[in-house]
Formats: C-alpha cells, structure tokens, sequence
C-alpha cells in the first residue's frame, strides 16, 4: 500500500516512522511505501507562500488552494487511492474506518497548518475529511501519522503475525473475540505483585474464559481501569 503525505514539514514522517518497529519494516519490504512531498515545491512565487489572510477577515492565515491542490494533482497518477484532509471537524477515525482504508490501493493525506485548509481543495479533490478526535493539534502532520500507523498495521504482512490483529482492542475481524485483556511477561512476582494465577496454570480453556471476562470488565470501566487494576493485584 502507498502513502503520499503533502505537508509543509516533510522531514516529521521519516522521523516517526524510520526508526524502527512493524512498520519500518514493512517500508524496508517494500509492503508499504511512504512519500512525504514538500508543498512549497508547488508554490510558484520567489517567498514560496502557501497561507495568505482570510477572506472575511478574523485572525490567522488560511491555506491556499492552488499549491495544495497542484500538488494532489501531480501525485494522482501514481497513487489512485482516495483524497484525505486531515481536519478536526471531519469524520472521527475508528478502527472500521481504518479496516476500510487499508483495503485501498493507497491514500494520499494532506495535512493542515494554520487555521486551516482554503475550502475549495475539499471541493476540488472530492476529500473525505479525517479527525482523529475532539481537539485541535497545531497541525495535520501528527494527526496523518496516527492515521497512517492505524491503517499500516492492517495491510496484510504488516504485522507479522496475524493472529495479534485479531485479538486486538476494537478489532472486528471474523470470529474475533473480545479483547483488550491484562497482558502480563515475566517475572510471575514483581514488588510484590504477583501474575494472577491462572495465566501461570496452563489451562487454556480457563485461561481463555479469564481473559474475556476481564476484556468484558475492563470495557466497562475504562475511567477508573487504572484504578481498580492496580487494586486487584494482590499484592503477597
Ligand atoms: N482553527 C481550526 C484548527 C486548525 S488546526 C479549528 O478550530 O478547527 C490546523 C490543522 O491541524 C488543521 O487544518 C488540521 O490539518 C490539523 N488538525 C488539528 N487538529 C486535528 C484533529 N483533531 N484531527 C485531524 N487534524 C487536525
């Protein structure tokens, strides 16, 4: 699958995603390939300017249209995958939606800056408009970025055993079970507090049975799941 990312800080996607981890490897693969594009290349005056003041007044800069849009356009014929904005307003990102986003032959992500995005790029490039939840970043590049990292792991190959994906909290995948359980390595007995029992037995129909129910109860308590989880560790 192939990201094309149009950003005024290229260099910010190398970082998060180079150093390491499925992802890095699936670049290294070649199962993914990731481009940042620099949108002042697609600027044509000598100050390479990509804002300019707000029709209407009030305060800020707004992002011009032309370079944005020039800029989609010259990455089309390579990626035939959808048009994203990353916009605080847009539709929230869940899990479904980045299942349904991994199955495109690829995205092109354009991430704001300022107050935002000139309106008629969403018009021009018929964007979907992404949030990744009620707040506002000072910029779309960490927002595409958790996009990115959601649908990545999703492509097939990615993450090395599909088995994980499965199991993972909102996965919706066939025969899925619920999940999100207390995860728990070694040692058995740390300051005190000791792997419940159960995990150490063996026994996987049991095993299985505690996992669930504790999937279950941590779904209903995810405000105070710090809380009552640090209670519940015996301590001996
Ligand atoms: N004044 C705008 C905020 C602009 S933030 C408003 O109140 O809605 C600047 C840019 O950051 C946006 O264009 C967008 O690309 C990005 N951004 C900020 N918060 C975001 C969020 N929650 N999800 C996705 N993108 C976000």
């Amino acid at each position: 699958m192939r990201f094309d990312v149009v950003t005024i800080f290229p260099a910010m996607f190398a970082h998060v995603f180079e150093h390491g981890g499925v992802i890095a490897r699936a670049l290294e693969r070649g199962l993914l390939q990731l481009h940042a594009h620099d949108l002042r290349e697609h600027t044509t005056d000598r100050h390479r300017q990509v804002d300019d003041m707000p029709f209407g007044g009030g305060p800020g800069m707004v992002m011009k249209p032309e370079p944005l849009i020039e800029a989609v356009e010259s990455i089309r014929s390579e990626n035939p995958g959808p048009v994203i904005l990353m916009e605080p307003w847009g539709e929230r990102l869940d899990q479904t939606i980045a299942a349904k986003l991994a199955a495109e032959p690829g995205l092109i992500i354009v991430c704001g800056r300022y107050e935002g995005i000139d309106d008629r790029v969403r018009v021009a490039l018929d964007a979907r408009e992404i949030s990744i939840g009620d707040y506002v970043l000072s910029g779309g590049e960490i927002p595409a970025c958790v996009l990115i990292d959601a649908v990545a792991r999703l492509v097939p190959g990615v993450v090395g055993d599909p088995e994980s994906l499965v199991h993972d909290t909102f996965s919706e995948a066939p025969n899925s079970e619920p999940s999100g359980w207390p995860q728990f390595t070694r040692p058995a007995e740390y300051r005190g507090m000791r792997v419940p029992d159960v995990l150490l037995s063996g026994d996987h129909k049991r095993i299985n049975e505690w996992r669930l129910r504790q999937a279950e109860r941590r779904r209903m308590q995810v405000p105070q799941r710090h809380h009552s989880e640090t209670k519940e560790l015996k301590k001996t």
